[in-house]
């Protein structure tokens, strides 16, 4: 009999051959410990950082209708163009299909969430996630198919002082991760009125500049001029280099936003860059725009990005309001980490359970979890098809794990109420330490002595 579920149609269930290994999609990677621990150091270094700049975690649906990017984003990205990965879904009983997409980016979804839910009826919100992003790019040092980032966004502030807070909010996360390997740039990208006049000039430009222009940039000349800057095509370096700078065409305003930023960027010691080509990827930004760059990741050198999009949540159907905020690329936050030779610490568990014979374990667990409740770590060595293991073996496992203490549950010293405590490592002094003799169930009275 063959099982419905096995019974694929490539499959010849008469063979006894292995089945094919399936294998991750490339591009998108497991985390394995003890790499993971990495990501949870990081993680909870974010939380308290967040914690302290008074912004709230929001968690959106990693799935969205593709409208809401293809809205938000932009049409003339190489986001909504060509990476993202879109589906229909089955259809409902009518027959109509929903157009979804997985989420490239979160800006788009957060702006959703905050209008159907009505977050700023009281005033102004300050937000940060952190999750996957799908994007459909070349798989790439710094670059995958399923990345991972943190983005913090403050809606309904109008202010250069908010944009600033997040500038150094960013600031304070490379601080707490030992990074100083990285330079702030920073532009403003003006209001539409101003794009506008600036936009004919650009178009005039590269327009006298067609030979030169590849594909994209030809494409982009007349729905999205702006973008062309942002152009990584060496052979454009130079027409765009030339290229009329946005900056020069800001009215008072504008100007006085951007200075606003610069003054308390530059009172908080925050060195600053200002690069009038820094247009970002995406449509929606106006005024602010920054950058964090660093030389140490080769090609896909910012890890943090973000400006002011003022206009997207009146765009989306929302009541309009200002907002800013930035993204940042974990898998190129923690190269750089790995870089700059910082190491967080692996965790290790404070002892290690050594149970010599099966028949211990019931009375045993009742100490483990004595010691857990009080905040010990404790890894219990398990048993196997053979059993506990040897002495040696289980002892072999103990040193492995990293513990400082072996808890070791022989019969002769339980039948006593007590279990021996044995340090295992030079640093907790087990040199000089002799192993001890510990109460079964009075685990209150030294569980202490096990952490540091
Ligand atoms: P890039 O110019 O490198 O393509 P982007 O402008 O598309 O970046 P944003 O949309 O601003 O990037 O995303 C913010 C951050 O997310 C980036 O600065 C980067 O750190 C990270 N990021 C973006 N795309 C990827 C990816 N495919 N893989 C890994 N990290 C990414
Ligand atoms: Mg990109």
């Amino acid at each position: 009999m063959v099982d419905k579920v096995t019974a694929v149609p490539t499959a010849k269930p008469a063979m006894a051959s292995k089945p094919a290994r399936l294998l991750a999609i490339k591009g998108m990677n497991d985390i394995l410990p003890p790499e993971s621990a990495r990501w949870e150091w990081l993680e909870s270094k974010v939380r308290l950082l967040m914690q302290r700049y008074a912004y709230r975690n929001i968690r959106t649906p990693i799935l969205e209708h593709t409208a809401l990017f293809v809205r938000g984003i932009g049409e003339v990205t190489d986001i909504v163009e060509k990476e993202m990965y879109s589906f229909e879904d089955r259809p409902d009983k009518n027959g109509d299909h929903d157009h979804l997409s997985l989420r490239p980016e979160n800006t788009a979804s957060v702006v959703r969430a905050v209008t159907e839910h009505n977050l700023l009826y009281d005033g102004g919100k300050r937000l940060y996630y952190m999750g996957p992003m799908f994007r459909r790019e070349r798989p790439q040092r710094g670059r995958f198919r399923q990345f991972h980032q943190i983005g913090a966004e403050a809606l309904g502030f109008s202010g250069p002082d908010v944009d600033a807070e997040l500038i150094l909010l960013a600031v304070s996360l490379w601080k707490d991760l030992g990074l100083n390997d990285w330079r702030l740039e920073i532009n403003s990208l003006g209001q539409p009125d101003e794009r506008a006049r600036h936009r004919e000039h650009l178009v005039g430009h590269f327009e006298r500049h067609a030979d030169v222009l590849d594909d994209d940039a030809k494409r982009r000349l007349h729905s999205n001029p702006l973008r062309i800057l942002d152009s990584k095509n060496p052979a454009m370096k130079a027409v765009v280099e030339s290229a009329p700078r946005l900056i020069d065409f800001l009215g008072e305003q504008s100007l006085a936003h951007l200075d606003g930023v610069k003054a308390i960027l530059d009172a908080n010691g925050i060195a600053w860059t200002l690069n009038p080509r820094l247009v970002r990827g995406l449509d929606y930004y106006n005024l602010t725009v920054f950058e964090f760059v660093t030389d140490r990741l080769g090609a896909q050198g910012t890890i943090c990005a973000g400006g002011r999009y003022d206009y997207l949540i009146g765009q989306s159907g929302g009541k309009p309001a200002p907002a800013v905020g930035w993204a940042l690329g974990i898998e190129r936050v923690l190269d750089l980490v790995s870089e700059q030779g910082t190491t967080p610490p692996l965790p290790v568990p404070d002892a290690y359970a050594v149970i010599p014979d099966a028949s211990s374990l019931p009375l045993a667990f009742r100490t483990l979890q004595g010691l857990r409740a009080a905040g010990v770590n404790v890894q219990m060595h398990a048993s196997t098809a053979e059993g506990m293991g040897s002495m040696k073996s289980q002892f072999k496992r103990a040193d492995a794990s990293g513990a400082k203490f072996a808890l070791i549950f022989g019969a002769d010293e339980m039948a006593a109420g007590s279990v021996a405590v044995k340090p295992l490592r030079a640093d907790t002094g087990a040199a000089v330490q002799p192993q001890t003799l510990r109460s079964l169930d009075d685990v209150a009275s030294w569980s202490a002595s096990l952490k540091d």
